[in-house]
């Protein structure tokens, strides 16, 4: 069975992966752009935002990305990552509460006082929720892996059209295949023109990390690859379309004023910028084009990612072998 797939994201890496590890000859067009997969280090952290929403599938992504991470590493690939834990200081008893309400007994948890808190925070934090399964990995080096570990062959350029059975390349090239899996991302859906939810953010990108262990709440701290660190958020206003992220003056002060409210800051030398835009509003199977799909994954790219990659190429080649 030959599965075509747009985009090169976690996305469409993870579903190359898993597809081709059933037995698919996998092309994957990629456009190389402005992938929100490539985020310096992206959270596995199953506990959401300043709501503490846990996604009834967050406990499964969480063990099937950490246990990919571990296959790709034995296999010989790279993927910098801290399976460590993460911390969630929570600013008051109604927040806490709130996480509390959506905690679901099967995720390991502890709240922590501040004597106990494993990594210095700013003063004013009351408590803070631990979670020891939790941690951060390298957005790209895992694209990278599981690009390279799926055997796929890639194809650097922008898909124009596809179908169920076909995608024609900017140039008119096209290619057929068996089944069409569409994973173009919040970039992707800009250029089909497709109205949507997208959100853009920004790490910068520090010397060291400014925490050994990554904390959130409102922005994040986290280690990256090489013993360097990163504070970041996506945090600009939703908008219907795509637009190429930037970040103004007040978003640098904002993201700064809420690391500064993590942690000690001082003396953390900021040594760059990554900006890029997520898409919400999840969809993950057939579409009545006959074009399968999996995109919208929000702030969850890395925790539900792969998982859903997994179920959408196992439906891929079911249906083929129908
Ligand atoms: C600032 C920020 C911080 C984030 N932090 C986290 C985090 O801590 N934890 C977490 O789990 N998630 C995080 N996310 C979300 C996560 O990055 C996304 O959910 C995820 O990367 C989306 O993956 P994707 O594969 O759907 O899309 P993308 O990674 O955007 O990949 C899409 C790819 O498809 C290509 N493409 C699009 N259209 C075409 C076409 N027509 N032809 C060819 N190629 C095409 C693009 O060039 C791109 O390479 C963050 C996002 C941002 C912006």
């Amino acid at each position: 069975m030959r599965v075509l797939v747009v985009g090169g994201g976690v996305a469409g890496a993870a579903v190359a992966y898993f597809a081709a590890r059933g037995g698919a000859r996998v092309t994957i067009v990629d456009a190389g752009e402005h992938a929100a997969s490539h985020v310096p280090s992206a959270l596995l952290n199953p506990v959401r935002g300043q709501s503490g929403g846990v996604d009834e599938r967050a406990l499964e992504g969480l063990a099937l990305t950490w246990a990919l991470v571990r296959e790709l590493e034995g296999a010989g690939w790279r993927v910098p990552h801290g399976q460590a834990g993460v911390l969630r200081p929570v600013p008051d008893e109604r927040t806490r509460a709130r996480f509390v309400r959506h905690l679901p007994p099967a995720l390991p948890h502890r709240w922590l006082t501040p004597e106990a808190f494993p990594v210095p925070l700013a003063p004013g934090w009351p408590q803070a929720l631990w979670l020891p399964e939790g941690g951060w990995l390298d957005g790209a080096a895992l694209c990278t892996a599981l690009l390279g570990a799926s055997g796929a062959e890639v194809m650097r350029g922008r898909a124009v059209a596809w179908d169920a059975h076909s995608v024609t390349l900017e140039g008119g090239t096209v290619l057929r295949g068996d089944a069409v899996v569409w994973c173009g991302g919040a970039v992707g859906a800009g250029w089909a023109g497709e109205a949507g939810t997208h959100r853009a953010g920004t790490l910068l990108t520090l010397e060291r990390p400014a925490t050994p262990l990554p904390v959130s709440f409102g922005a994040y701290l986290a280690p990256g690859a090489g013993g360097t660190g990163v504070l970041g958020a996506t945090f600009e206003a939703p908008t219907p379309t795509w637009h190429p992220p930037t970040l103004p003056a007040p978003s640098l002060r904002w993201l700064l004023d809420r690391g500064g409210a993590l942690t000690d800051l001082r003396g953390v030398r900021v040594t760059g910028r990554w900006s890029g835009t997520r898409l919400s509003g999840l969809v993950a199977g057939r579409q009545a084009s006959g074009v399968w799909r999996l995109s919208g994954l929000g702030s969850k790219g890395f925790l539900l990612g792969p998982l859903l990659a997994r179920h959408v190429a196992g439906d891929v080649l079911r249906d083929g072998a129908a």
